[in-house]
């Protein structure tokens, strides 16, 4: 049997989209299969590979760390080294009120750990949340998933969870004093890249704290230069309570965070009722590898060209008659369709052509181009034609 085979038989699918490319290797924004033949990564990993594939500093960091160890004991046995050092590294490019770090092992995990400890900290139960939200898939993670039909088959959910349009401002008169917290990512990302206005994410930031309500920023996807800006929570001058971190965070490899103020994560002390506790959440090995990866991210200041790059698709790609606009900041670019069907024959023909691109959970007319922050700017022409060639397929 092929391994294409053996994968559709034997490996469970995670989505809806089981394509079944084999690839052998990746390197920088290509994915290659066993052919040698090279795809262009627009999708990052959903937003993971944000240094591209295979950074050498973030694969010596791994290599350095399995030589010295890979796991110990995590409950405060020990002090694992490479934890301290990112915990630090984190802070330090944080607001001083975002000092102590719960390490999780992926987005869901840390979006259930700051719901938890939300309650523990307000000693509240409702829990706000948003339409076309998306937290992950855990239960509850789920619960705040913001699309009713999406849950029935896992219902009975968490209770107590209002839902809140997303961006209008009125809305967030809602949150009351029985409010333990608001969960929501400051850019929409699966609701098709929704850029709030800054009043709406002012006032709510204001609302929180006049009612005692702690406000969760989620930017598992949105977070580590993804929109331009280190976290996506500057382009709104406002720190959340509690920020949730994960995918790009480890550079390729699985770990996730919620951040906050120590006397906030310290209420999950009080005994007797159970804490938050994990096995593997803060790996050494995926901590060294995030403490690689975001030095890199600094020291290179890559971060302070990606809405520049983010600009030139969107003048390379706008005048192609199929695509009818844009939602875009830094590199996570919604291109703007007539139809879903189109949409899906564009990525289609671009998977033919050798370049890969993304639907959006909550929104049909539109795909994605989220590469890697450390695109060139040559890479960026190249991958713009590939897109025009696809659009060009889809016309004829
Ligand atoms: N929050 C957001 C905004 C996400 O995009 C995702 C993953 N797509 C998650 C949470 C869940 O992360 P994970 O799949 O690592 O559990």
């Amino acid at each position: 049997m092929t391994n294409r085979q053996l994968f559709l038989q034997h490996v469970a699918t995670t989505s809806d989209f089981p394509i079944g490319l084999e690839i052998e290797r990746a390197e920088g924004i290509y994915m290659y299969d066993p052919n040698g033949r090279p795809y262009l990564d627009l999708v990052s990993g959903v937003s993971v590979s944000n240094l591209g594939h295979g950074h050498p500093r973030v694969r010596q960091a791994v290599k350095d760390q399995v030589d010295k160890y890979m796991h110990l004991m995590v409950y405060g046995e020990f002090i694992e080294t490479p934890q301290v050092k990112l915990a630090k590294l984190l802070a330090d490019n944080l607001p001083e009120s975002l000092n102590s770090v719960y390490f999780v092992n992926s987005g869901s995990e840390a979006n259930e750990g700051a719901l938890k400890v939300a309650k523990r900290y307000t000693d509240r139960t409702e829990i706000i949340a948003f339409n076309n939200a998306y937290h992950g898939s855990t239960h509850g993670a789920l619960s705040v998933l913001g699309d009713e039909e999406m849950k029935n088959a896992y219902r009975p959910l968490l209770p107590d969870i209002r839902f809140l349009e997303f961006g209008n401002v009125a809305d967030l008169e809602q949150i009351s004093d029985k409010t333990a917290c608001v969960i929501l990512e400051p850019i929409q990302s699966e609701g098709g890249m929704i850029i709030p206005s800054k009043e709406f994410i002012q006032t709510l930031r204001a609302r929180c704290t006049e009612k005692g309500a702690l406000l969760i920023f989620d930017e598992v996807q949105m977070g580590f230069g993804r929109t331009g800006k280190l976290f996506a929570f500057e382009h709104f001058d406002v720190v959340p309570d509690i920020l949730c971190l994960a995918k790009a965070m480890g550079g390729g490899m699985p770990i996730g965070a919620f951040i906050s103020d120590k006397k906030i994560l310290d209420s999950f002390k009080n005994k007797p009722m159970l804490g938050h506790i994990t096995t593997f959440g803060g790996h050494p090995v995926c901590c060294a590898a995030a403490k690689a990866s975001l030095e890199v991210l600094l020291e290179e200041n890559i971060v302070a060209d990606v809405q520049r790059k983010g600009e030139l698709f969107v003048t390379l790609l706008k005048d192609h008659p199929l695509v009818k606009g844009f939602r875009q900041l830094g590199l996570f670019i919604a291109v703007e369709v007539e139809t879903q069907e189109i949409m899906i024959e564009i990525m289609k023909e671009g998977f033919e052509l050798g370049v890969v691109m993304d639907p959006f959970l909550f929104y049909p007319g539109a795909y994605r181009i989220a590469p890697p922050l450390n695109i060139t700017d040559e890479e960026i022409h190249h991958a713009s034609e590939l897109l025009i060639q696809a659009m060009d397929n889809v016309m004829k």
